[in-house]
C-alpha cells in the first residue's frame, strides 16, 4: 500500500482489496472469496463506509451473548484470516475461546495455508501485547487459543459435503458460534442443531443475514476492533432480548436513504 495516501477517501477499502488479493496469492482463498468480498463492497457503499447505530447494537449484543456462552467458537474462513485475523485472535484470547477454520471449498493445502496464518499471528498477537483495558497475562491467553479445524472428528448434521466437517472440541459442541462472512445453508444447519448464530455480513437481505440470531451489518475489519473493545469493557451480565428482525430494518433503512440522497 506504499503509494496510497492515509488521507484517500478510499483507503481503508484498497487496504481490505490488498489484504486479499496478498492472501489469493498466498493460497488462502477460494476462487469466489473475491467476489464475495466484491458484493460486501456494494452494501458497504450503501453504508457510508461507516458503522452505523444499528451494527454499533448489534456488536454490543453480540459481546453480550458471547460472554455469557457456555461454549463460544469463532469460525473463520480465507477472508476473515485475510482481513481480521489479529483481532479475532485477541477477541478469543480475551474470551478464552477456540478458534476453528470452516471453509466452504475444502483444499488440504488451503486449511494447511490457514492454518500457518493463524499460527503466525497468534505468536505477532502475544508479542504485540494486551489491547487497551484488558489485564493479566497477555502471553498466557493468547496461548490458551486452540486453532481447530485441520483435523476434523465430526460432521454438521444435514450439510452436503466437505463444508460440513467440523470439530467436537469447536463448532460442534459450541453453544454460541460467532462466524463473520458465513453461508446461508450452514447457518441454517447450524440454527437447526440449537446453537446461537452470530454473523458478520454487509448484506442485510442474504439468507444468512435472515436466519441468525444476531446479524452484525458492518464491515468485518471495521466491526472487529470494536467488539474487541466490547468484550473486554461490558460486564457479562445476561444479554437483554434481541429482534434481529427489527435491527436489520434499521440497516437496511440506512442503505435506501444512501440511494435517496
Ligand atoms: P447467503 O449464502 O447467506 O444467502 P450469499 O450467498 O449472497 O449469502 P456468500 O458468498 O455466501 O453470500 O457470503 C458472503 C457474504 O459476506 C455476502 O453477503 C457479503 O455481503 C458479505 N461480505 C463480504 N465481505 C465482507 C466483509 N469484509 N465484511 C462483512 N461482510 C462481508
Ligand atoms: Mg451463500
Amino acid at each position: 500500500m506504499g503509494e496510497v495516501p492515509l488521507s484517500h477517501p478510499r483507503y481503508n477499502s484498497l487496504m481490505g482489496r490488498e489484504l486479499l488479493t496478498e492472501a489469493a496469492t498466498d493460497g488462502l482463498l477460494a476462487d469466489s472469496a473475491l467476489i464475495a468480498h466484491g458484493r460486501g463492497e456494494a452494501y458497504d457503499y450503501l453504508l457510508g463506509e461507516a458503522t452505523c447505530e444499528s451494527a454499533r447494537a448489534a456488536i454490543k449484543q453480540s459481546a453480550l451473548v458471547m460472554k455469557h456462552a457456555k461454549r463460544c467458537v469463532i469460525s473463520v474462513n480465507g477472508n476473515a484470516v485475510a482481513l481480521a485475523a489479529a483481532d479475532l485472535i485477541r477477541c478469543a484470547a480475551v474470551l478464552q475461546c477456540p478458534i476453528e477454520i470452516n471453509i466452504y471449498y475444502r483444499t488440504p493445502e488451503r486449511m494447511t495455508a490457514l492454518n500457518s496464518r493463524l499460527e503466525k499471528m497468534r505468536n505477532e498477537v502475544s508479542e504485540g501485547g494486551a489491547p487497551t483495558g484488558w489485564n493479566g497475562d497477555w502471553q498466557t491467553a493468547v496461548a490458551n487459543v486452540t486453532i481447530l479445524g485441520i483435523h476434523p472428528d465430526s460432521k454438521i448434521p444435514n450439510l452436503e459435503g466437505p463444508r460440513a466437517n467440523c470439530c467436537s472440541d469447536g463448532i460442534l459442541n459450541a453453544d454460541v458460534i460467532f462466524v463473520p462472512l458465513e453461508d446461508g445453508d450452514r447457518c441454517e444447519a447450524l440454527m437447526k442443531m440449537g446453537k446461537k448464530m452470530i454473523v458478520v455480513d454487509l448484506n442485510p437481505l442474504s439468507r444468512t443475514a435472515k436466519k441468525a440470531t444476531v446479524t452484525i451489518v458492518d464491515e468485518l475489519m471495521r466491526m472487529a476492533p470494536i467488539l474487541l473493545s466490547d468484550l473486554i469493557n461490558e460486564i457479562s451480565n445476561a444479554p437483554p432480548e434481541w429482534d434481529n428482525k427489527a435491527n436489520l430494518d434499521d440497516s437496511l433503512a440506512v442503505m435506501l436513504s444512501q440511494l435517496g440522497k
